[in-house]
């Protein structure tokens, strides 16, 4: 069975597809500024270069279509047709309280889907979109929707609401829903898997850090907490959000220079976070090239960042009683090596410690703990592409 893996975004899609029988990537690619001038498709198969086709895509389906040819191009392809693609796997980013796992695509869950668009307006409809480009061009296909807030789902009352009135839970559903499930999910079963020990058993802090980051604790292999609230600016400081800040700022900032909603939220979404603070960059390469040339606003950004994954650490290890293990995962977790230690720095009081050594190890999944360590450190590349292939793949066959 061949799944085709889809994460559709507001001007973008990006694609893997996996032949499930040994999960290899058979090919991946993305299709960039969909809706815009100077659009293209490009496809990577196996380790070959990757091919570009300059097209016009002026909307998700003429993108999807574009996929569809490239898959199926007889010198570059991966299939001879269309209905080789057994299943489809969408990233769906919001499931609200509706969703709770992954499910098989029809009108009435595509109607749920619809439904969350209210409390992911930004998110909801390019993935929408998506789904009834699959529906329309490859009918007969099944699709599934795998959600990146379904694994939060567990959270108990008393972590998700927010200290508002109570109403406005009942009435909007304002809470705590959380992000990267999906991520969470995939790197604490691969934890257990690493540490040999059924993951019931387990507490784990898994630190996705990324262009967007989020912290989860993981407790018998359910979400407990998460970093990212009602949206995903919520929690930590991230390449361009700002993450956790007094709300009063908010309506403060607005009245002194005159902002609407929308300009304070472009502030908050687009300008903040460790660009904001740095004046740099988003992107952890170039803040770690800036502080290592002495830029000292660079610094602050990367000594802020650090010292709020480890606050949230601390904050997790006692929300659940204890620690067995911190999973570090996404583009910043899994490479920006300097920035492990800076984080795990005084937690050696929970029994943290690390091997330099092993710290430099990168791009597989690796134990970076000393020996004798109490507290394991994990770097779990993440998967969330193989993730939604497997639920798809499950649900589906
Ligand atoms: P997202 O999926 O949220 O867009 P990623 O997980 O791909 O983001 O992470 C992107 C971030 O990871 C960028 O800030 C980038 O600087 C950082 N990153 C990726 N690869 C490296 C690397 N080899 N060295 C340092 N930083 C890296």
């Amino acid at each position: 069975m061949k799944i085709l893996v889809i994460n559709c975004g507001s001007s973008s899609l990006k694609y893997q597809f996996i032949d499930m029988t040994n999960e290899t990537v058979l090919a991946k690619g993305l299709c960039e500024r969909i809706g815009m001038d100077k659009s293209f498709a490009r496809q990577t198969r196996g380790d070959e270069e990757p091919v570009t086709v300059e097209t016009e895509l002026k909307d998700h389906g003429v993108a999807l279509q574009a996929v569809l040819n490239l898959l199926r191009d007889p010198k570059t392809g991966v299939i001879g047709d269309v209905s080789e693609i057994s299943a489809v796997g969408h990233r769906v980013v919001h499931g609200a309280e509706k969703f709770s796992q992954s499910s098989v695509i029809d009108d009435e869950i595509l109607k749920g889907i619809k439904d969350c668009i209210e409390i992911a307006p930004l998110h909801n409809p390019p993935n929408i979109i998506g789904i009834e480009a699959c529906m329309r061009l490859m009918p007969g296909t099944p699709n599934g929707a795998v959600f990146d807030t379904a694994f939060h789902q567990t959270m108990p009352a008393h972590a998700y609401l927010y200290a508002l009135p109570y109403e406005y839970y009942e009435k909007y559903g304002v809470r705590k829903y959380g992000f990267h499930g999906t991520s969470h999910r995939y790197v604490s079963e691969r934890a257990a898997a690493l540490l040999g020990k059924p993951i019931e058993q387990l507490k784990l802090v898994t630190c996705h850090l990324g262009n967007g980051s989020s912290i989860c604790a993981v407790d018998g292999g359910k979400s407990v907490e998460t970093s990212m609230g009602y949206t995903p600016l919520d929690g930590l400081m991230m390449g361009t959000r700002c993450g956790s800040i007094d709300p009063a700022v908010v309506t403060w900032l607005m009245e002194k220079e005159d902002l609407d909603t929308k300009a304070v939220n472009d502030i908050m979404n687009k300008k903040s976070g460790i660009f904001g603070v740095s004046g740099v960059s988003s992107d952890f390469r170039d803040i770690t090239a800036a502080a290592e040339g002495g830029n000292e606003r660079a610094r602050l950004g990367l000594a802020m960042f650090a010292y709020q994954v480890r606050k949230y650490i601390g904050q997790y290890a006692a929300a659940m009683g204890g620690i067995h293990a911190i999973v570090f995962t996404a583009g910043v977790g899994e490479n920006v090596t300097p920035l492990r230690v800076s984080i795990l720095k005084d937690l050696a009081f929970l029994g943290v410690a690390i091997d330099e050594e092993k710290n430099k190890i990168r791009g597989c999944e690796i134990d970076i703990s000393a020996d004798g360590a109490k507290v394991r450190t994990l770097v779990i590349p993440t998967n969330e592409e193989l993730a939604i292939a497997r639920d798809t793949y499950a649900l589906t066959r």
